[in-house]
């Protein structure tokens, strides 16, 4: 695959029962490439092109079900550049597919405590094999100007100037702070918080926009579920019914929170009648590996 393939997604519209009458669109980033789903491939563009020029290996962070960690592997490997995963927490015996995956990629993989992991330092022992020079770190999640920039293309690159309304899932905040970037003076952009409380994202987006643009967009923080990762039955049940309805899968760690948000603001009527609201599908169905067999209708690839 050539990295720098252009993405033109599809945009879909939701059937109408399912809007409340509202006109809503998908935009299916999900549909892009299998692995280097969605949001991921846009951030990692620039840093990719960076790391190309400098002939470095890539390193970068995550969890066991990271959508970054096998969007990285994936998308180093296609450029031929070696690649290497600091993973958060012990290794396993039984290592998670997305971890798999990554090192299929050819992806090295370090270890680090729980601990050791929030300081997001390179660990010693990848230093007993590389030099400093030699690396090229990404930031976890690829938060910074680079990932900003480059999900700035999510809206640029697609038709989507008519839409009042604009609707992602937010982690780091690093695609929300491209949708913001990119949309015009028109556009609302409404990030729906898939971690709990976590009320330092309004500073974090600030920091990643041009001063024009800082908070120009709304953060709803009522969606999370219990927090990062976090599941009810409810969220699953509605998954599944949403697929079903549908045919758009969707993640319970990101996209499920998202669509369930949607939903629930369309049925409380937070938009106005001629409203054009346009949700970001940002792709990623990793964390769905996590779950037990039969608790999906549909597959996590
Ligand atoms: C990583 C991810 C996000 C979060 O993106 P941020 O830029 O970190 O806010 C949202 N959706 C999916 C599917 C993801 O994999």
């Amino acid at each position: 695959m050539n990295p720098f393939f252009n993405p033109i997604c599809t945009i879909e519209s939701l059937p109408t029962e399912i809007a409340f009458g509202i006109s809503v669109h998908v935009l299916r980033l999900d549909s892009l490439h299998p692995v280097v789903s969605g949001n991921k491939w846009f951030k990692l563009h620039h840093y990719l092109t960076e790391a190309i020029a400098a002939q470095k290996t890539i390193l970068t962070f995550g969890g066991a079900f990271s959508n970054h960690i096998v969007a990285t592997a994936s998308a180093a490997s296609n450029a031929g550049l070696k690649s290497i995963g600091v993973i958060r927490g012990e290794a396993s015996l039984t290592p998670s597919p997305t971890l798999i995956q990554a090192k299929e990629y050819g992806m090295e993989l370090f270890y680090t405590s729980r601990e050791a992991y929030k300081t997001k330092q390179v660990p010693a022992k990848v230093y007993e094999r590389y030099t400093p020079e030699e690396l090229y770190v990404i930031p976890e999640g690829g938060y910074g100007t680079n990932g900003m920039e480059g999900a700035k293309d999510i809206l640029l690159q697609n038709d989507t100037y008519n839409y009042t309304h604009i609707l992602s899932a937010v982690g780091t905040g690093t695609t929300l702070a491209g949708l913001i970037a990119a949309a015009g003076s028109w556009q609302n952009v409404i990030g729906i918080s898939v971690l709990k409380n976590n009320f330092s994202l309004q500073q974090e987006i600030d920091d990643l926009l041009p001063s024009d643009k800082k908070g120009r967009f709304i953060l709803l923080h009522d969606y999370h579920v219990g927090g990062y990762a976090k599941r009810s039955a409810e969220l699953i049940r509605f998954m599944n019914d949403f697929y079903s309805e549908t045919g758009i899968p969707t993640d319970f760690v990101y996209t499920g929170k998202l669509f369930f948000a949607a939903v629930d603001l369309l049925r409380k009527n937070y938009f106005e009648k001629d409203a054009k609201v346009l949700i970001v599908h940002t792709g990623g169905l990793q964390g769905n590996r996590s779950l037990p067999k039969g608790t999906l209708i549909f597959g996590a690839e």
